[in-house]
């Protein structure tokens, strides 16, 4: 999946069926990448803003339809890519020694991306200092005092429909957990009993798959809102509360920027150098294509192809190796989203002056964490990923509103991180088990 693919579908669609200058409108529309739109959206929006003043008001509807249909995906997506994922673990055999180590060192790395996306709010507070009490919030949820035999038990589906039309995120993950491990006793039971693995359960964990791509492709579409949506709630937000918003924006995307640059700097060095053992630059030489490509199309899925190719043509890993690993990284391992759904819910909070307590923490880390693992590799995958973890602690989902126009270009620095890392721990896995040449490392400027 590529990203000119996915922007310019909803257009080849319209484009066939549009005809005359509408027909040249539409083409022209869909042919502008869609970060592009959304950037032109963001500074239009606040000049609207700045120049309308309170009266901006009245276009905020616009955004608050995107985010209805941003918080359409968050059930749907977290139920079909978790129960998707279990279950592409299939075989238990083959997942092996590859598997618990890579799997290992991807949770590691994701709670040490978190915890520096909570350490970097805490510290820096980007949110703090803007009055957001002019903006009139919808209902956000009201998280209730800390009680551990609560928490333990709000984490159990009692009725799965229920935490479906609810949103309850928590237990819609465990839920979803349990159907995907009950597809993998299930598919294994069939084997043996039949020994065709065509079975029931394989044929479900199929629907599963699809449903995973179905609803990225429904992102994809409810993506090409973003330019309106944005456009009107940075109207709304600069009409409301003038530039202080911008300036807070500013300071987000700067600690997002500095978040990732030391995951890669310091972290993933730091495994290269002394879990893999591998000469470090040689890494980032033989990585730069695919760094490139994910900076640019903000899709891990996209840049896929490209990061297996440098891992086993300039790195030396050994084909199985790498084609496991990556594959299985560029779905669950988001060590750059994993940091900043850390830093922008404390961002949320201080913007709309939410207490958290620190069990709100801890539910922050363990959501950032799994909403890591359920973001599809798509541009925004993370974005829609926030409603979920901002509906567990109480911060208003306008927060969405407010960061949305500058994403994109977040997006693409956790992209490359993302990639990174899932490079990082390919070598690292690799060269644990002797799967990697590290000859070609040394030598990896041919690209
Ligand atoms: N775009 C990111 C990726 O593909 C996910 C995100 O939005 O954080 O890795």
């Amino acid at each position: 999946m590529s990203e000119t693919g996915n922007s310019a579908e909803p257009g080849r669609a319209a484009g066939t069926k549009g005809s005359g200058s509408g027909k040249g409108a539409l083409a022209g529309w869909f042919a502008i990448p869609l970060w592009q739109r959304v950037i032109a959206a963001l500074i239009l929006g606040a000049i609207t803003g700045y120049v309308w003043g309170p009266g901006a008001e009245s276009i905020k509807i616009v955004g608050d339809v995107f985010i209805d249909f941003i918080k359409m995906l968050i059930v749907p997506l977290i139920f079909f890519s978790v129960v998707s994922g279990v279950a592409a673990i299939g075989n238990l055999g083959r997942l092996g020694s590859v598997g618990w180590r890579a799997i290992l060192m991807f949770v590691l790395t994701g709670q040490v991306a978190v915890i520096l996306g909570l350490t970097l709010g805490t510290w820096l507070e980007p949110g703090v200092g803007v009055d957001t009490s002019m903006l009139e919030m919808g209902a956000t949820p009201e998280p209730s005092p800390f009680d551990w035999r609560e928490m333990v038990r709000s984490m159990i589906p009692v009725s799965p429909v229920g935490v479906m039309a609810n949103v309850q995120v928590l237990p819609l993950i465990v839920f979803s957990l349990l159907v995907g491990i009950g597809i993998l006793l299930a598919k294994r039971e069939e084997e043996s009993s039949e020994g065709t693995g065509k079975g029931g359960a394989a044929a479900i964990a199929r629907a599963f798959d699809s449903g995973a791509l179905i609803f990225q492709k429904i992102t994809i579409i409810v993506m090409e809102l973003t330019p309106f949506g944005v456009f009107a709630l940075i109207a709304w937000v600069v009409g409301t509360l003038g530039l202080d918003a911008v300036a807070a924006l500013a300071q987000l995307v700067a600690l997002n920027y500095l978040g990732c640059l030391l995951l890669i700097v310091v972290m993933y060095s730091a495994i290269l150098a002394f879990v893999a053992r591998v000469q470090v630059m040689g890494f980032f030489r033989g990585m730069i294509d695919a760094i490139a490509v994910a900076y640019s199309t903000a899709s891990s899925s996209a840049t896929l192809p490209v990061t297996l190719r440098c891992t086993q043509r300039n790195l030396g890993v050994s084909k199985p190796t790498s084609s496991f690993v990556v594959s299985l990284g560029s779905t669950i391992n988001m060590d750059g989203t994993a940091m900043y759904l850390g830093l922008v819910t404390l961002f949320g909070a201080q913007l709309f002056g939410v207490d958290l307590s620190w069990s709100d923490y801890f539910v922050i880390a363990l959501l950032a964490t799994v909403g890591s693992i359920g973001a599809a590799g798509i541009p925004g995958g993370g974005l829609v990923m926030m409603g979920a973890v901002f509906s567990a602690v109480g911060v208003p989902l306008e927060t969405i509103a407010f960061v949305a126009g500058v994403d994109r270009i977040m997006d693409m620095m956790r992209t490359a991180t993302n990639v990174t890392g899932d490079a990082t721990i390919t070598v690292a896995t690799a060269s644990m088990l002797g799967e990697i040449d590290k000859s070609e490392l040394s030598s990896a400027d041919d690209v």
